[in-house]
């Protein structure tokens, strides 16, 4: 019989970057795990609403958070916010967003340089001409006197014309002229890599810098970042740019994502969903956790399997009972993360009926079935492979957590005592 390989995929091999602040250091790239980012959308110089969301975003897994600083305003409210954050206890490192006037703040602004852990610059918006290259330099000169790192963040909706200009122009020159596409994708590629040899010419090392071209084509990103690990060995952030919202944005960046991670390629990720009116900004984290658990790349809360119901299931009890049990795990992760380390890889199965109940139930850490139309009114529950219990009556839901709750307890808190 032929092996088949592991499934789980093996990164890339790229630099290590450190962001720091003050204690907490995330390692980005080499042997660390692929790190979650989210981006604020509150005003940066409400200094108080930024930390909040912050606080918010943190908390639910970000763990790198990164703030817009557009203005002299925004530049002077950085390390308010940061300051605020240090006094909630929430150590996460914020990264700056620099556009157009990024080496103006951060050369005028040495608190903000300082209280970030990390700047992003786009190449694409750092000015035209001959002040290109000097106010790149003025940045880079200030992440390198800070010892801070910066992505080189390319984005194909603010793409260095002088530059796509220019291979435009050498593409028409080529006997066999490349489409304008694959003309694009160069200049994307280009853009970052030249961007970062100019960075460690003016003195950055390589370990402190990453890189990323984004474009908001699923097949677009693909093709561009499959490229761009091919020819670097710099950590590379992977996101799609204006996603979209809700489900289409969900699928669109789980699609580029997923297949890029599976290969390997990417460090860290964001996903640019645009919240519906009200909706959590959130949102965004908690499909990033997801695209990276469901890939088996990383663990962040238990997983609960169940079944998508069919004719067999006549009423929502097994829905109901599924979007408890998920909501209470989910629920008390923040404190079971300390107190019970490892139990985000338990696995529960809510199943609706005995056809493939008792089996999916089996491969769970503890299940249950619940049982269809025209079965007997019980549920067993499997734990560990093993029927436990049958339940009976309109209590079942609160008696399943019960049993999910002591399994915790046994399995994950004599472990916790023991280390
Ligand atoms: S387990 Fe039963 S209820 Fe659930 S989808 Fe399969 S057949 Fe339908």
């Amino acid at each position: 019989m032929a092996l088949i390989p592991d499934a789980v995929p093996r990164r890339r091999a790229t630099r290590q970057v450190a962001v720091r602040w003050g204690a907490r250091c995330v390692q980005v790239g080499g042997d660390a795990p692929v790190r979650v980012q989210s981006m604020t959308n509150t005003d940066t110089v409400d200094a108080i609403g930024t930390a909040i969301q912050v606080k918010e975003l943190a908390q639910a897994g970000s763990e790198l958070v990164r703030i817009t600083v557009n203005t002299p305003e925004a530049a002077a409210a950085v390390p308010a916010i940061r300051e605020q954050l240090d006094r909630m206890g929430v150590d996460v490192p914020l990264i700056g967003d620099f556009h157009y006037n990024g080496h103006l703040l951060l050369t005028q602004y040495p608190q903000c340089a300082q209280a970030l852990s990390k700047y992003r610059i786009n190449p694409g918006n750092v000015g035209k001409g001959d002040k290109k290259d000097r106010q790149f330099a003025q940045m880079i000169e200030v992440a390198a006197r800070w010892n801070k790192p910066v992505r080189i963040g390319v984005n194909w909706g603010s793409l260095d014309q002088e530059l796509l200009a220019a291979l435009m122009d050498a593409n028409a020159a080529r006997a066999q002229p490349r489409d304008a596409q694959q003309v694009m994708y160069e200049a994307l590629i280009t853009s970052a890599l030249e961007s970062a040899k100019r960075a460690r010419d003016i003195g950055l090392p390589g370990d402190q810098i990453l890189l990323s071209c984004k474009v908001s084509g699923v097949r677009d990103l693909i093709a561009v970042y499959r490229e761009l690990s091919r020819r670097c060995d710099y950590a590379l952030h992977l996101g799609l740019t204006e996603a979209g919202m809700g489900t289409k944005g969900t699928v669109a960046s789980t699609a580029a994502l997923a297949v890029l991670l599976q290969e390997g390629i990417g460090d860290t990720i964001r996903v640019s969903l645009t919240p519906a009116p009200g909706e959590a900004r959130t949102q965004e984290v908690v499909v990033a956790l997801e695209i990276l658990q469901a890939l088996g790349l990383r663990s962040f809360v238990p997983s609960v399997t169940a079944c998508p119901g069919c004719g067999r299931t006549t009423s929502s009890v097994f829905q109901e009972l599924a979007q408890d049990i998920d909501r209470h795990l989910r629920a008390h992760m923040p404190l079971w993360r300390a107190q019970y380390p490892g139990v985000e890889g338990l696995r529960v199965a809510v199943m609706g009926c005995i056809v493939n109940g008792p089996g999916e139930s089996r491969h769970a850490d503890i299940g249950i079935s619940l049982p269809g139309t025209g079965e007997q009114p019980a549920a067993p529950v499997y734990i560990d492979g093993e029927k436990r219990y049958t339940l009976r009556g309109d209590g079942i839901a609160v008696q399943f957590i019960d049993i999910v709750n002591s399994y915790i307890e046994h399995r994950w808190g004599q472990q916790a005592a023991a280390d």
